[in-house]
């Protein structure tokens, strides 16, 4: 049984492909990358597993239809975690709203023309389901019923990247499902929506500058003169996000198909980080600027994924702590 996932040089693909062949499931992982540097520095980091175990394949540009129809030959499962996730974008429709949608639509036709597969994951994101318009909402719950509203029209001409990454994954995760019901695939299709997504770094980075983008939600405390905005109220820990892919391919299939699962793990905010990171790392309290006076925002149910896919949140404290511990880390060897 072979899973392709795409992203695998990413933060949430490392962990899912470090759960997927795990001796207790042992998946034979074929994991798209950009490039041979990335697999190089993969298989470096990890030179335990065979060829036969996990195997890289080269898809430098997911946007040419075909590119990824060798990559899922065979596969039973397919995960599609690639997708732009920078803010230092310079055009937001050439380099994130049209990599985020094509990159889907391209791995769905490659999927639905490979007779092999039976389920789809897609990675989406809670930036498919916050309204930006109406932040901080108080008294709102989000749930997998909820949408991000935002027109591509809007995203194209927003001046605020954050506004436009949230637009690439809502209209990303919308181009899925419009797949699911106008093409009518043979496979079953799953999104998991994860909230800020932060925990140990298992993929290969050199230093923080060039750590994942949700990792340096933490780091920004550092040394910060005020706190810095909180990017989402929410948080997830990146090894139960990793789970939660891994049970949308393990639990029944008439279960998982056709739903939206929201992985919430924890409220979030920058001064609720400060508190645990000068709690757990006393000699770097002074470098944390004042708690943010608190906001009222809106809340989440996670209750859904919990029921179905059976998972419990890892603590904040934990997850804070296997982060931070890396960062300080990395700062020492800088
Ligand atoms: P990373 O940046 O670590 O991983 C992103 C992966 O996507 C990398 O493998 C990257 O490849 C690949 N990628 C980026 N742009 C392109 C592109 N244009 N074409 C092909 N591949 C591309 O981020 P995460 O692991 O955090 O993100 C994984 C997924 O999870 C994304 O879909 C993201 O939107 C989603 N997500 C993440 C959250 C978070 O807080 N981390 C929250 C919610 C959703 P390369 O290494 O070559 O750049």
């Amino acid at each position: 049984k072979t899973a392709c996932i795409t992203g695998a040089s990413g933060f949430l693909a490392t962990q899912i492909i470090l759960l997927l062949l795990d001796p207790s499931r042992s998946w034979k992982v074929r994991a798209c990358v950009r490039s041979p540097a990335k697999a190089e520095a993969w298989k470096t980091k990890y030179p335990m597993f065979s060829e036969d175990q996990l195997e890289f394949v080269y898809v430098p540009d997911m946007q040419v239809d075909g590119s990824f129809d060798d990559a899922v030959k065979g596969c039973e499962i397919v995960i599609h975690t690639a997708s732009p996730f920078n803010f230092v974008f310079k055009d937001n429709e050439k380099d994130m709203l049209i990599p985020a949608k094509q990159g889907a639509l391209t791995l769905l036709r490659a999927a639905k023309a490979e007779p092999a597969v039976k389920r789809v994951i897609f990675t989406s994101s809670f930036a498919a389901i916050v309204d930006p318009h109406l932040d901080p909402r108080p008294g709102y719950t989000y749930t997998e019923a909820d949408w991000n509203p935002s027109t591509w029209e809007e995203a194209v001409e927003s001046t605020d990247r954050h506004f436009v990454y949230l637009a690439s994954k809502a209209h990303a995760e919308r181009a899925v499902w419009d797949f699911v019901k106008d093409e009518k695939p043979n496979f079953a299709v799953t999104s998991i929506i994860p909230p800020v997504i932060l925990g140990e770094a298992a993929q290969p980075f050199t230093s923080i500058a060039d750590i994942n983008q949700s990792s340096t939600v933490l780091w920004r405390i550092v040394d910060a003169p005020v706190m810095p905005p909180t990017p989402a109220y929410v948080c997830v820990d990146v090894k139960d996000c990793a789970l939660c892919h891994v049970r949308a391919v393990e639990k029944d299939i008439a279960l998982v198909n056709g739903k939206r699962y929201l992985t919430v793990g924890s409220p979030f905010s920058e001064s609720k980080a400060a508190k645990v990171i000068a709690d757990l790392f006393p000699h770097v309290a002074s470098r944390l600027p004042m708690a943010a006076p608190s906001l009222e925002h809106y809340t989440y149910s996670s209750a859904l994924t919990e029921k179905d896919l059976g998972i419990k949140w890892r603590p904040f404290e934990q997850t804070v702590k296997e982060s931070f511990t890396q960062l300080l880390n990395a700062e020492k060897n800088s």
